[in-house]
């Protein structure tokens, strides 16, 4: 629910829930359902009243004031209602937002303090639903002001704030026998995981908007409600595994297993604010060295697997790779990176098999700033292993730039770039 809207029914006093209002608790209890009965046993009374109220706690901070601690931050002090916890801003914010809540909650819960355990739990899930609900989704234009620039409404619509309609509905939610995943092992990896589920949910409920507007236009509520389900949905799934890890963190249970490497192209760079990758500058090659993730572009519209010369057994061949960046020169990729979560990162640099043949590249990894590592690759060459230390390290940057000559074969690639968590031992 937007602060304007949080705002304005708290001055007019009601307690009338708008918003993913309804929505909050029926995506709440779709989540609830999917998660494994110790989990219910362990939340105890808490668990029915995560599903039909503290899922609302930070829309009613200023009605219940009892509660509104548990959606304030101790970075925030005095500030009682965040709006961060109902627009996505930042990666960055956004990834302390989500460690905050999740590890407020793992903390209440080792303790035993199950009551404010299921409230934190109550804040996390909010976040997750307004950060993946339609209304929410569109940087910068909360009430559609701009899109109705671009989508000129009939003349009923012309004076309507759209927030509303966008979000509200009766919604039938359910995601089936979808089993809840263990995000990470610990707090600080699983908020970053998190994150980037997050991200996929946002782009995900961005899809919903135009279907939804439309609806709205012509009056066909089915294609509303199928549309905002379609967000609510995916949702749910997120927000599943969200509280399905914060109780397995918290109840310190055994836990499975949880992969030890992190696709770094998974990950949205930092540069592209909403939620891609960063368009390319007109003055980069070839093809304004567009990044893609698991493609690259032939002639800036067709893509082609990514594929790499590498050596293998004393001769060269071909290999293609399901997983990297295909881009161009010029191009500095940044990622947010957890401190202290995974201890080096590693990736195969090269250039594009089919395509790179006179091309010549220079590949750089940055830490914080700081030239970890670097090669030069010309298109005849196999590709190289980058592999560098990054413990501390917040701020990881993918820089490739012109290692000489005309730049028509810098088709450069970042093949299996992955974040890669120390062994622990037995
Ligand atoms: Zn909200």
């Amino acid at each position: 629910m937007s602060a304007l809207c949080a705002t304005l029914l708290a001055l007019a006093g009601t307690e009338r829930a708008g918003a993913w209002g309804e929505p909050h608790a029926t995506i709440t209890r779709a989540a609830l359902a999917t998660l494994p009965d110790w989990q219910r046993q362990r939340l105890g009374e808490e668990w029915e009243a995560l599903g039909s109220h503290h899922c609302l706690i930070p829309d009613r901070v200023h009605t219940e004031k009892e509660n509104a601690r548990f959606a304030m931050m101790d970075s925030r002090p005095g500030v009682v209602y965040l709006v961060n916890l109902h627009l996505p801003a930042t990666q960055p914010e956004n990834f302390e937002v989500l460690r905050y809540f999740m590890g407020k909650g793992v903390a209440a819960m080792r303790v035993g303090d199950l009551r404010d355990a299921a409230r934190y739990a109550g804040t996390l899930a909010h976040v997750l639903e307004d950060w993946t609900c339609p209304a929410h989704c569109v940087p910068g234009d909360n009430m559609f002001t701009l899109f109705k620039q671009f989508l000129p409404p009939p003349e009923p619509w012309r004076y309507a704030l759209l927030h509303g309609p966008v979000e509200n509905g009766t919604l039938k939610v359910t995601i089936g026998s979808r089993e809840p995943r263990l995000l990470a092992d610990s707090v600080d990896e699983a908020a970053f995981r998190l994150l980037q589920r997050a991200n996929e949910g946002t782009a995900a409920a961005r899809a919903q908007v135009i279907p939804i507007i439309q609806g709205l236009y012509s009056g066909d509520t089915n294609a509303v409600v199928t549309a905002q389900t379609s967000a609510a949905v995916c949702g749910a799934g997120i927000v599943a595994d969200a509280l399905h890890t914060m109780f397995c963190l918290g109840a310190e249970t055994p836990l499975a297993a949880v992969p030890k490497t992190l696709d770094l192209s998974s990950c949205i760079p930092l540069e592209a604010t909403n939620l891609a990758f960063p368009q390319g500058a007109f003055f980069s090659r070839p093809y304004w060295g567009h990044a893609q993730r698991g493609v690259i572009l032939r002639d800036g519209t067709n893509a082609i697997p990514l594929s790499l010369l590498v050596e293998e057994q004393g001769g060269i061949t071909e290999k293609q790779f399901a997983t990297g960046i295909g881009t161009g020169t010029r191009s500095a990729l940044s990622y947010l990176v957890p401190a202290g979560v995974y201890d080096r990162f590693a990736v195969l640099a090269g250039l594009q098999a089919g395509l790179g043949a006179s091309g010549n590249v220079q590949f750089s990894v940055l830490g914080n700033g700081k030239v970890l590592c670097a090669a030069t690759v010309t298109g005849r060459q196999p590709a190289r292993r980058l592999e560098c230390p990054i413990a501390g390290v917040t701020n990881l940057q993918l820089v490739a730039t012109s290692g000489g000559g005309d730049g028509k074969g810098n088709f450069a690639v970042w093949a299996e770039p992955q974040l890669i968590k120390a062994d622990k031992g037995p």
